[in-house]
């Protein structure tokens, strides 16, 4: 019996983030430990499988299903069944809406390639529906309806019927004896694999079920524990065994910091991240209502993350209609300030077309947030299958009308596997019209822009005098009549773009041709770094935009007598020195200026610029990194256009760091003329913000 598991991914030049293929790693250890003799192969690269499957081809091919890869696996059991027929081709994971038999046999409809589907946790389901077939001569109509496990779905070739067994429910897995994928070497070949991220599971399950989340899906509520001394002898294997060059690390936990072990989970993430140089930036899902104990976690692991204070929404209303309870706000501002006392960089999302939230609601929830000091990544309220948002039900009750656009990372043009995916996106609500929708993404156009490591300093100072940049961005949304020419276009373009990728659940394909994926590919764009990339490309736009800057702080805060508009002014001009103009590149400009800027941004009592003035100028070198000049020249022979081509780089080749292609490195000159390492606590931290923040 020959298996093949895929976790499949759209991979990029760029790539060292993509997860090692866990999930099926683990279905992969139960299954050999359950059935030795099975053959089992495991692939993470598409056209790895399908040049295996050509060659050989299994008996049974398994393949992880999530919104990320929906389309192409499809693709890849097309090609499984022209090559052979015979091969039995199940998908499994949480994307799925296991209650709803229309809809269940409606998605099977549409994938006539596609044999079974199980749901729940993997391992003993799929492992049972191995064994099931191998009991009857590997044809899954002949197995008993009275031996079916509720977690299996599967549809009759011939009377295209699904057949299930509801009564038949599955227990939850126990963890403590789990054989490891990564002690078992069913993962070695993907450690060594520098563009893949090694992921650790520590626990199982959340006890939440806010409505627009999948996780508790496959495990219900309870959280089943991995044994403690599996984990600490996993995080040594993978810490010395890795090859991932950046050191990215993820942490599959849905709460982390949920149980107390937790805090000795922690050390020994430390002590391996001290011993072996890994992991360098870890990706964790802090436990939803932060404590102190979890600061203690991420006081642990200040070095190599961020810690997730999580909101998703500010408005009480709409915390009942998602199924939510947040720390109270005195809480969340106690916590940010003994996480800013610790040194700890905090996080935090929102998400926006929640139900019952309003654009005025929405914008008062990210400047309140903002007014903590925790960095913020807005998110669309995306449609996840499994998720109760999701059902018909849920989407009445609240009004939701949403649309599908193509994820732009999610575009495969090689010539054998043309296919991208999509996501379904909440676009209205009985409370939130289109026009709030297409106003909150320039709004968060605008304050990406002003969160930037580009206008830190003036994000600093708006802090200071008792604004922020939320509110800053939120006045400039509002400031319509102000706007010049330039400015003007530039916003409205963005969002008549917004408006464009949308598309209708009737346009959406699930087969695609290579003309399908030239047209996606010029008009799916990650419209925040395209947008980006029209400012630094045009020297007229800049200096429209710093004007505009300078008179929208004068219009908006100078009847304050409170506020220290020189201060502002002054921030306005560091953020425009270091936002980077390809029209007229320097490779390395000097500028001195007349305060230490450094000490002024780290300065815990965050005082006036003037306490910070020196006598003799300090002289800043504003440097690119050597690489982005050198690609921006190799991808003149693909573009004439310079903003496409600045696109380019930051959406295709740089991956979730790419921010820095807009932003000049500020470095001091000491007295001998030798640079010094003296940057801002707050620019040392912005790679773990992008990651944080790479959904965008
Ligand atoms: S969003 Fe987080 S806390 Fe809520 S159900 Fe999902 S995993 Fe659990």
């Amino acid at each position: 019996m020959l298996i093949y598991l895929g976790d499949l991914a759209y991979f990029h030049s760029w790539d060292n983030i993509q997860p090692i293929p866990l999930n099926v790693g683990y279905i992969a250890a139960y299954l050999k430990k359950t059935l030795p003799d099975v053959e089992i192969e495991i692939f993470k690269e598409p056209k790895k499988l399908m040049d295996r499957i050509s060659e050989r081809s299994p008996d049974i091919l398994g393949l992880s299903h999530y919104e990320w890869n929906s389309n192409l696996n499809l693709a890849i059991l097309r090609h499984t069944k022209q090559k052979d027929s015979n091969v039995i081709t199940v998908m499994g994971g949480p994307s799925f809406q296991p209650y709803d038999n229309a809809w269940i046999k409606e998605f099977f409809h549409k994938r006539s390639n596609l044999d079974a589907y199980v749901t729940n946790e993997g391992e003993w389901s799929f492992t049972k529906l191995v064994e099931l077939l191998m009991e009857n001569e590997m044809r899954l109509t002949n197995i008993p309806l009275d031996n079916l496990p509720a977690s299996i779905h599967f549809q009759n070739s011939e009377t295209k019927n699904v057949v299930n067994n509801p009564k038949n429910v599955v227990k939850r897995l126990d963890l403590k004896d789990h054989p490891s994928p990564y002690l078992t070497g069913i993962l070695d070949d993907f450690l060594k694999d520098p563009h893949l991220a090694p992921v650790m599971e520590t626990n199982r399950g959340c006890p939440y079920d806010c409505t627009f989340c999948n996780w508790g899906n496959a495990t219900k509520s309870t959280i089943n524990q991995f044994s403690i001394d599996t984990i600490k002898n996993e995080m040594e294997y993978i810490a010395s065994n890795t090859r991932n060059t950046k050191g990215f690390f993820y942490v599959g936990d849905a709460n982390f910091g949920i149980l107390k072990r937790d805090e000795e989970i922690a050390n020994v993430i430390n002590s391996c991240s001290k011993k072996f140089d890994f992991p360098k930036h870890i990706y964790i899902y802090f436990a939803k209502n932060a404590n102190e104990t979890i600061v203690n976690i991420a006081a642990t692991l200040r070095s190599v993350t961020m810690m997730n204070l999580s909101r998703q929404t500010m408005n009480k209303d709409v915390l009942d209609f998602i199924k939510r309870d947040n720390i109270s706000t005195e809480m969340f501002d106690d916590l940010q300030q003994k996480c800013y006392e610790k040194g700890i960089e905090t996080f935090c999302e929102l998400i926006y077309a929640l139900p019952g939230e309003t654009y005025e609601s929405f914008i008062q929830g990210v400047i309140e947030t903002c007014r903590t000091g925790v960095d913020i990544a807005l998110f669309p309220h995306t449609m996840l299958l499994g998720a109760e948002a999701s059902t018909q039900i849920y989407r009445n009750k609240y009004g939701l009308k949403s649309a599908f656009r193509v994820i732009p990372r999610y575009i495969n043009d090689d010539d054998e596997l043309p296919v991208l995916e999509y996501e379904e996106v909440v676009i209205e609500t009985d409370c939130f019209t289109r026009d709030d929708f297409w106003d909150v993404r320039v709004f968060y156009f605008i304050f990406t822009i002003l969160r930037s490591e580009i206008f830190i300093e003036l994000a600093h100072s708006l802090s200071r005098n008792g604004s922020n940049h939320a509110d800053f961005a939120n006045r400039i949304v509002e400031d319509k009549e102000n706007w010049s020419p330039k400015v003007k276009k530039l916003f409205e373009d963005f969002r008549q773009s917004a408006k464009d990728e949308f598309i209708q659940e009737s346009e959406k394909k699930l087969e695609f041709t290579l003309e399908d994926i030239k047209k996606a590919r010029i008009k799916s764009k990650a419209l925040n770094p395209l947008y980006s990339s029209r400012i630094a490309s045009d020297t007229k736009l800049i200096s429209e935009l710093k004007e505009y800057f300078l008179g929208g702080i004068s219009r908006f805060y100078s009847n304050d007598k409170k506020v220290n508009m020189s201060e502002l002014e002054l921030s306005v001009n560091f953020g425009f020195d270091k936002l980077v103009n390809y029209e007229n590149i320097d490779s390395g400009k000097n500028i001195s200026y007349n305060y230490d800027i450094t000490s002024w941004l780290d300065n815990p009592e965050k005082l006036s610029i003037e306490k910070f003035s020196i006598n003799e100028p300090k002289k800043y070198i504003f440097k690119l990194d050597d690489d982005i000049l050198k690609d921006l020249k190799r991808l003149e022979t693909y573009n004439n256009d310079l903003s496409d081509r600045i696109y380019r780089l930051r959406a295709n080749e740089m991956g979730p760091t790419g921010d820095r292609i807009f932003c000049y490195k500020r470095i001091e000159l000491s007295k001998d003329m030798s640079e010094t390492e003296n940057i801002s606590k707050r620019e040392a931290i912005r790679h773990h913000v992008e990651i944080a923040a790479r959904k965008t």
